[in-house]
């Protein structure tokens, strides 16, 4: 494995098979419509580290102390290597979103009903969604309303750079876990959720939100054991990719990052081991009936 790359020119896409492959074609590409400018400095992470940090701090938080993680924007246009990184890495983000068509509409198929694709919008610095207005700092997401998954590509330099977790596959599992969302809209699950924790205390309702994002996380796993099954998209080394991704995600790691400690109670998107387990649950069974991660005994 190359590991070498701590700038976003030496993304290595040479692992997972995907040069060549269809690209989706349900992809809004919105980067040159945000002012041409490349976000900087902390992005999604960034602003959830400083959240936290303030939160967990209350008014005592000295700004000063946490310089490389606070959001910047910096409307800079891109270098002609950094729009041909930005390129790239949009052209890669369409295969996976393809792969995962392919395997959804199969699965969908497969048990009597259809699949409704998912439009990627990629987007740079800021956006607009039915979920409201979003920035590079919000990181990838998915909005219910219009069923559409928001990608600042510059989110992939964060995962690389600031969370060490780079590699084609790791990019790949951001996207897959984004559709699971969209899975999860698909099915009920979501709006069934969100409806219980408008019911429910701080605690119980961040609960629901770590068993929907780890569910989240098994989907992307049996996307990924199809994708690998049908296709043989993966080399060696990309499910660990993933699984470190994964790891580096994790709200313990983010929190400990920020404040060096963990606070459970805070948990909205489950723990590293957590979210490890479960994206490799689905990727070793692929069988959609063992991520119910709403009733099972153990998270
Ligand atoms: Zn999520």
């Amino acid at each position: 494995m190359l590991r070498c790359a701590t700038s976003i020119l030496n993304f290595n896409y040479k692992h997972m098979q995907w040069l060549g492959r269809r690209g989706s074609s349900n992809v809004e590409d919105r980067r040159g419509l945000s002012g041409g400018g490349i976000a900087t400095g902390g992005g999604v992470i960034g602003v959830i580290i400083y959240l936290i940090y303030s939160f967990l701090g209350g008014g005592d938080v000295d700004p000063s102390k946490i310089p490389q993680v606070m959001p910047q924007t910096n409307n800079r246009s891109l270098t002609p290597e950094e729009q041909k990184a930005d390129d790239e890495r949009a052209q890669f983000v369409k295969v996976v979103l393809a792969e995962t068509e392919d395997v959804w509409n199969k699965l969908f198929a497969e048990n009597g009903k259809q699949y409704s694709e998912p439009t990627l919008v990629l987007f740079r610095g800021g956006v607009s969604s039915a979920c409201g207005n979003a920035s590079a700092a919000s990181g990838p997401f998915y909005c219910p309303g219009d069923s559409k998954l928001y990608i600042d590509l510059s989110f992939y330099q964060d995962l690389q750079t600031k969370l060490n977790a780079p590699g084609d596959f790791a990019m790949a599992y951001v996207v897959a876990h984004e559709v699971g969302h969209h899975i999860q809209n698909l099915n009920g699950t979501a709006e069934k959720i969100s409806r219980v924790r408008q019911q429910s205390g701080e605690t119980e309702s961040n609960r629901y939100s770590v068993m929907m994002e780890l569910q989240a996380d098994f989907l992307a796993g049996v996307w990924a054991h199809y994708a690998q099954k049908t296709k043989n998209i993966l080399d060696p080394g990309d499910i660990d990719e993933a699984l470190n991704a994964a790891n580096a995600i994790g709200d313990d790691r983010l929190q400990k990052k920020a404040t060096g400690e963990v606070v459970p109670d805070a948990f909205t998107h489950g723990t590293s081991a957590q979210r490890m387990y479960w994206f490799k649950k689905g990727y070793e069974t692929g069988d959609l009936k063992q991520g119910d991660t709403f009733n099972s005994r153990q998270l």
